[in-house]
């Protein structure tokens, strides 16, 4: 794994710009995924768990995420797999197969069985399917994981007047919130749309210094238009930092566009967290490519 807690600057005429790359802690257990496994994958060694079992979509940085953690750290893997027609399509989709690459096993569900994934009845047919696991819930958001997001900030990283970072299930912001300090403010962009996202916060957030910005989700989760993908073409270009579509690319837009609006008191110190999810670039292109819509480069 490379260095964490590397920030580049991003040259900007009135304001201290900053991007800490968690995205290269590692190429496959990527960002915000790291830190959340860390602790959990601590606790399921130490109950002599043998597999860890998840949940997840088609393009999820998450299932990839255990996936190449149970063959760096020696456990089986079992992701189950939002979408019955996936069982077939597993060579045409670069994230199912690179986990099935590291050995994860899938169980494809329907949609619907999906939804039913919380019941005790739901765990226990997949326990006698599968024996005893370590169960890491969707998204991998549990109290562990918020532990390790609390090791995102570090001391040097106390100057910053804002930090702003990508939201999913709510659980990085959360570890971020705790560790950042009162003078801060930390600014959350959910890459999807719906407003329960505030309440799933304060379940694990101990602090209040904290604000969703909820205009940039680009019409929900997984959403992309030309006008994102054009903006993460362009910032790649100009400062060799590639964003994915789904998270950082939202939330990096929408701190660029509220820069132009003003939005940011003058001389902020901000601080921008690249959370990863660059695996899921290849799989989205596919998609678009189908669309004939503009593809994101990879290399510049
Ligand atoms: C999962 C993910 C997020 C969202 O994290 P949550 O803890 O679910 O809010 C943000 N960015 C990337 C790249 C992710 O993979």
């Amino acid at each position: 794994m490379k260095s964490y807690n590397q920030k580049i600057q991003l040259e900007h005429p009135n304001y201290s710009l900053f991007i800490k790359r968690e995205d290269e802690i590692h190429p496959f257990i990527s960002g915000n995924k790291y830190r959340k496994l860390k602790y959990n994958i601590l606790r399921a060694k130490a109950e002599n768990k043998e597999t860890l079992l998840t949940f997840g979509g088609a393009f999820s940085n998450h299932i990839l995420a255990v996936a190449a953690v149970g063959k760096e750290f020696g456990f089986k893997t079992i992701g189950v797999i939002r979408g019955e027609e996936l069982c077939d399509k597993i060579a045409d989709n670069p994230t199912l197969h690179k986990a099935q690459d590291f050995g994860m096993i899938f169980e494809f569900v329907s949609r619907e069985n999906y939804n039913d994934k919380i019941k005790p009845e739901f765990i226990t047919r997949l326990e006698e399917k599968f024996g005893n696991f370590y169960l890491l819930p969707e998204g991998g958001t549990n109290e562990l994981a918020i532990q390790g997001c609390e090791e995102i900030l570090i001391n040097a990283d106390t100057e910053f007047d804002f930090v702003c970072c990508s939201v999913g299930t709510g659980g990085t912001i959360s570890g971020i919130i705790n560790c950042s300090k009162p003078s801060q403010q930390v600014l959350g962009f959910p890459a999807l749309k719906g407003d329960f996202l505030t309440e799933d916060i304060r379940k694990f957030a101990k602090n209040s210094n904290w604000k969703l910005i909820t205009d940039y989700h680009f019409g929900g989760y997984a959403k992309v238009t030309e006008e994102l993908i054009v903006f993460i073409n362009e910032f790649n270009q100009k400062y060799k930092i590639p964003l994915d579509p789904i998270y950082t690319g939202k939330m990096v837009f929408g701190v660029m566009d509220l820069i132009e609006k003003n939005w940011f008191p003058d001389n902020s110190k901000i601080l921008l967290l690249h959370t990863g999810g660059l695996q899921g670039i290849a799989g989205m292109n596919n998609l678009l490519k189908q669309k004939n819509q503009i593809e994101i480069n990879i290399n510049v």
